[in-house]
């Protein structure tokens, strides 16, 4: 902690504190996440493993994660500040009002995108939700995934097959206590896709609310009217009970919908800040 000022606490999670720093040296905004595990031994190594396996990926719409070090047992991660709060604050402010399908598909290409390079290093999110998700840029208009699910590969090391955390995104088979896979974090993502069109999320209420809606199909459907019902299949396609059906992010960046959206977020974001011209407040 010596190479930072702690500025102010930004807020407390499920394990931890979360503090606004700045480093000493060139005064720049970071964010120091404290993880209260008591970490020995066993878990203190998959704790670095983990932190080294973040701080490898590298994405502009990825929290970087710069550092990590144990102190007296507990883990402290050093990463990007974002600074625009994050899309479950964006979603709560701009209701009653809706996005345009312009918007929900900017939105959903950049977490794409994001998720895409996470998923090629071989990396599992595991707590991607609304809440997790960072608006930053000028405008706001760049989103980042951040806030990876850590403290539940820390738990499951000493708990195998319990549920921590929000379950209103939680995949079907990680209720019956299989293991975390690449496609749990597809159902977090149609999760996602369907709060941004609907501004309510899918599944409300507690674990075994959420359990019994899945099981018995209860779905909501998004307006497609507005939306297309493009839209609605490619959630639907993401809710597929069995994992192996739900498509990987390379498949969904190949959908008709989904391709030229992509295209052109792929110009701007290499041109981050100056010439990205798009803004959500249309
Ligand atoms: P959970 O334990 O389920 O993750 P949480 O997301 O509310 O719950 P934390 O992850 O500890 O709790 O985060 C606490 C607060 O810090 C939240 O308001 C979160 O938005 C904010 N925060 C976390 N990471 C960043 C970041 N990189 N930049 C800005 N704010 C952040
Ligand atoms: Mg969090």
């Amino acid at each position: 902690m010596d190479l930072y000022n702690v500025l102010n606490l930004l807020g407390r999670g499920t394990f931890g504190t979360v503090h606004l720093c700045e480093r000493k040296h060139n005064q720049q905004k970071i964010v120091i996440k404290r993880i209260n595990i008591d970490l020995n031994g066993e878990c203190a190594e998959t704790a670095k493993n983990e932190v080294a396996v973040l701080k490898s990926l590298n994405n502009p719409n990825i929290i970087q994660y710069y550092d990590s070090f144990v102190k007296a047992g507990t883990l402290y991660i050093v990463m990007e500040y974002a600074n625009k709060g994050t899309l479950f604050e964006f979603i709560a402010k701009s209701r009653p009002k809706r996005f345009s399908p312009q918007v929900v598909m900017n939105l959903f290409c950049q977490i794409l995108m994001g998720l895409n390079h996470i998923h090629s290093k071989n990396v599992i999110h595991r707590d991607l939700k609304c809440e997790n998700i960072f608006l930053t840029g000028l405008q706001s208009d760049v989103i980042k995934i951040g806030d990876f699910g850590i403290s539940k590969i820390l738990m499951n090391n000493k708990n195998a097959n319990t549920l921590i955390g929000t379950c209103n995104y939680v995949a079907p088979e990680l209720c019956d206590g299989k293991p975390y896979n690449i496609k749990s974090d597809i159902w977090s993502l149609g999760c996602i896709l369907f709060e941004l069109c609907a501004m309510e999320k899918m599944f409300e209420g507690t674990l075994s609310n959420v359990v019994l809606s899945i099981a018995a199909g209860r779905r909501k459907m998004i307006d497609t009217h507005f939306y297309g019902f493009q839209m609605q299949k490619m959630i639907e396609l993401m809710l597929q009970i069995d994992p192996n059906d739900r498509p990987d992010t390379l498949k969904l960046m190949c959908l008709t919908d989904v391709f030229p959206s992509l295209h052109v977020l792929g110009t701007n974001l290499g041109c981050i800040p100056h010439t990205h011209k798009f803004t959500f407040d249309e």
